[in-house]
């Protein structure tokens, strides 16, 4: 570690330790304890960023919480039997102290340390600089800088060069909702705020950057929860001539760079599954890889059944809830029954079949008459079930077997986020398409507008734009997704096709992006990218589920700043020079 003395200080509360004894020391911090000791005396725990350290001060000095105080004395060793083990400094402590008092400080609202985790996060947020002298805050803090410091240094290892974006910017098609600022040259007229810089970076491979990076700041007016702010940052890169593997590759160096620098354990290779596995095996697009409880086909072994509920579904699926990895929900009764019935329910499934495997793979279930001899033989083997094993099956269309399973399969296995081990998963070959708007009749695009189709699955984009694969992918781990991207379309007659299926005319998609299709007239190369959060990843490698603790200013919930109030109501004057007048709030 590099020396951080200065003109006021010789060393950090935290760096002191036995081969300092003798020394004569100077530290600068904040007083995080007193403790009267004796009649004369009383010891001073004084924090800094580092850590903390013991020091041995006259009981007279007027010191108090969160006071700042430089204090120079002698590094000595504790006496026998005060050593304290759960610091790195508990061996020593500072003698022959004298006090300087740099400043005073009110009462604090909260103590500051690991107590203060319970406390409302209002008020944490209110007093987000008291919160932040925490030790669990310098930590994530530090922590965020070391993966944005190693995602840099990994991005510019691989040639990728920094350029900055504009944050005030048109409205773009990316499906977010957007943050508007008003112009005051062009009252009526807004910029948005940047929910990608996905524009910019497209019109750099034009321009011939090649490799091109940003930790990039983005916002996006969505509705706030454990993994979503407005603003949140992004390692955000685009390649020229280049494929999907090309671009894997890359960022999934920048990735692990970070992780390894965070964790200090290596990432092993990032495994790839696509999108359609994931939906079948895990119901999801991001699967948590790290527990079981898969998904298992069933549609075949009732293929010729008479129970009503499977024969007329499109899909059956199940999953074994096995009574050796979750003894209390295999073994759970009625009520327990009951409730995930419900959850299905509430997920849209029509209805939940659950089944208790019995000796001789039978079953105990109301519907088990339904299931004939060879059918329960079949299931029993599929899922490898033993007898005290719970198998939850639903039958309906596809998509809503695989969203209903894979919430159960999330509900009944899933850790924390955080919890170990981390196991990264590409998710390739998204649809283009997610289904019809019932309003319009046209495909809803799975993601931007500027995906690539599939090669392979161009020929169906006219006919069966459902089937029609994109060469987009998504980085997950641990159930959480980290990012996307995708090859770009880079041929002006293909994106005008696509923005066509979308119900984008030529005429508007020229009024309203021609700034953007203009230049790919200009010989646009091949190009694709990616971008991932990196409060995500941060607050996964940090060991916290939401990101608010990684962030240093963060938003609540519900989108306010408690300390700055924000948002706020602005004056009359500033309103007008905007042009702009305030409806008042609507009554409900
Ligand atoms: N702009 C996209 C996003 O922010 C990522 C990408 O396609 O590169 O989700």
């Amino acid at each position: 570690m590099i020396s951080q003395s200065t003109s006021m200080r010789s060393h950090l509360c935290g760096e002191l330790r036995p081969e300092h004894i003798g020394t004569t020391v100077q530290i600068c911090g904040w007083l995080s304890r007193r403790r009267e000791h004796g009649e004369h005396l009383a010891f001073f725990d004084i924090r800094d960023h580092s850590g903390i350290v013991q020091c041995v001060v006259d009981r007279t000095v007027d010191v108090r919480s969160e006071y700042v105080v430089r204090i120079t004395g002698v590094v000595r060793e504790r006496p026998e039997g005060t050593l304290n083990t759960q610091i790195p400094t508990g061996a020593i402590e500072i003698g022959d102290c004298v006090v300087e008092v740099l400043n005073e400080s009110e009462p604090p609202p909260f103590p500051i340390d690991s107590r203060a985790d319970d406390v409302d996060e209002n008020i944490r947020l209110r007093f987000r600089y008291l919160d932040i002298r925490r030790e669990r805050m310098q930590k994530n803090i530090r922590l965020r800088a070391k993966i944005n410091s190693a995602i840099r240094a990994a991005m510019e290892l691989q040639e990728f060069v920094e350029v900055e974006t504009p944050f005030l910017m048109p409205s773009t098609p990316e499906g977010a909702r957007e943050f508007l600022v008003p112009s005051r040259k062009e009252p009526g007229s807004f910029y948005a705020l940047p929910q990608s810089p996905q524009l910019w970076k497209q019109l750099l491979m034009v321009a011939g950057v090649d490799r091109y990076f940003q930790i990039a700041r983005c916002l996006r007016d969505e509705d706030l929860r454990a993994d979503r702010q407005y603003e949140f940052m992004q390692l955000d890169a685009e390649m020229s001539f280049v494929t999907q593997p090309d671009v894997l590759a890359a960022i999934g160096k920048a990735v692990t760079a970070a992780a390894e620098a965070a964790t200090g354990v290596a990432v092993p290779p990032i495994e790839q599954i696509t999108w359609h596995e994931a939906m079948n095996r895990f119901g999801v697009d991001k699967p948590d890889l790290r527990f079981g409880l898969e998904l298992h086909e069933l549609t075949d072994i009732f293929a010729a059944t008479e129970f009503k509920a499977f024969s007329t579904a499109a899909s059956i699926k199940g999953i074994r809830v096995d009574a050796a990895t979750y003894p209390e929900q295999a073994a759970s009764g009625r009520g327990r029954l009951d409730a995930l019935t419900d959850r299905a329910k509430q997920v849209g499934a029509k209805g939940l079949v659950w089944l208790r495997v019995a000796e001789g793979k039978t079953f105990e279930s109301p519907v088990a008459k339904f299931i004939s001899a060879t059918e329960s033989a079949a299931l029993c083997d599929r899922f490898g079930a033993v007898p005290g094993d719970l198998i939850l099956i639903v039958a309906d269309e596809w998509d809503t077997t695989c969203e209903v399973l894979g919430q159960l399969r999330n509900d009944i296995g899933r850790p924390p986020v955080h919890e170990g081990p981390y196991r990264y998963v590409w998710v390739i070959d998204f649809p283009l398409f997610v289904g019809i708007d019932a309003v319009t009749g046209r495909p809803k695009p799975g993601h931007h507008p500027f995906c690539h189709p599939h090669p392979d699955d161009l020929q169906y984009l006219d006919t069966e734009p459902l089937r029609v694969r994109a060469q987009a992918y998504d980085l997950v781990l641990n159930g959480w997704e980290l990012g996307s991207g995708s090859i770009r379309i880079h041929e002006p007659e293909l994106q005008r096709q696509v923005f066509n299926k979308l119900g984008i005319s030529d005429e508007e998609a020229d009024r309203r992006f021609g700034f953007f299709l203009q230049p790919f007239k200009y010989g646009a190369p091949p190009h694709g990218g990616f971008a991932f959060g990196i409060d995500r990843l941060t607050a996964i490698l940090a060991g916290e589920d939401n990101i608010r603790e990684v962030i240093a200013f963060p938003k609540t919930q519900s989108g306010s700043d408690p300390m700055t109030n924000a948002p706020t109501v602005v004056d009359a004057a500033q309103l007008n020079e905007l042009g702009i007048r305030t409806l008042p709030p609507a009554v409900k």
